[in-house]
């Protein structure tokens, strides 16, 4: 089966078209979703539309859980709390009771799936080898993927413990083997790791392989939309950064 993995869009609507054109080019069986649909950009209605009729597992990030009033938006400092508090205000009915049934953990074809970690679903940051070997000890399946880093990532864990990988720059292929392996995609629509492409990633289960993609998309539009709902404007600047 082939799956496409994406994670982190935070309502940004043209990043998420930029990457969906280019997953319809060779369209896979199967799209997968991390969480993280809303909170800091500007289209949280018409992204969570979007993955609501297209994706085939979706779970809930942190940013979905606070806007929904699961979790307080006092856990939500400066620019992001403002940003959560404007995405409470206006997201639609249909969007928040599609949220509201969104788990942060799950599993699909043996694959964990979790917001941010096996140990911590919606909070614990993955962003070193340490970290990823924790959590694929703590998780019951032996490939997990996450998200909320913002930062693409493939560790893997060996038998006697040994632990490989780090960063995933687009173009990275991984094998899906016996070794313990977790991998993030990287964010669709508010990347952190210095490359302001829009991250997501494909899988082969059946190849056993997956592969790290990178597409432009029109940030300016983006910033546009951003600045006129007056969302905060240092979460517009960053985008073109990727930062
Ligand atoms: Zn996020």
């Amino acid at each position: 089966m082939r799956v496409a993995v994406i994670s982190d869009i935070h309502a940004n609507l043209p990043a998420l078209e930029a990457v969906l054109a280019e997953i319809d080019r060779d369209p896979p069986d199967e799209l997968w979703c991390l969480g993280d649909l809303v909170g800091y950009g500007p289209h949280p209605n018409e992204v969570v539309a979007i993955v609501r009729a297209r994706a085939d597992v979706c779970l809930a990030g942190n940013h979905d859980l606070g806007v929904i009033g699961r979790i307080g938006l006092q856990l939500f400092g400066g620019e992001a709390g403002a940003a959560a508090r404007w995405t409470s205000g206006v997201i639609e009915a249909e969007a928040r009771d599609y949220l509201a049934a969104l788990e942060p953990q799950g599993s699909r074809s043996g694959i964990g799936l979790y917001h941010a970690s096996p140990r911590d679903p919606i909070w614990e940051y993955v962003l070193d080898t340490w970290t990823a070997a924790r959590g694929l000890e703590a998780a019951p399946e032996r490939h997990v993927l996450v998200g909320h880093s913002h930062v693409a990532l493939e560790v893997a864990v060996a038998e006697d413990g040994t632990q490989s990988g780090g960063l995933a720059p687009p173009g990275t292929e991984v094998p899906l083997d016996e070794l313990s392996r977790l991998l993030n995609p990287g964010s669709v629509g508010q990347p952190r790791d210095g490359d302001p492409r829009a991250a997501w990633l494909m899988l082969d289960t059946g190849a056993g392989r997956a592969l790290f993609r990178r597409i432009e998309y029109p940030i300016e539009r983006t910033q546009a939309d951003m600045r006129s709902a007056g969302l905060p404007e240092p979460l517009a600047a960053r985008l073109e950064h990727g930062l």
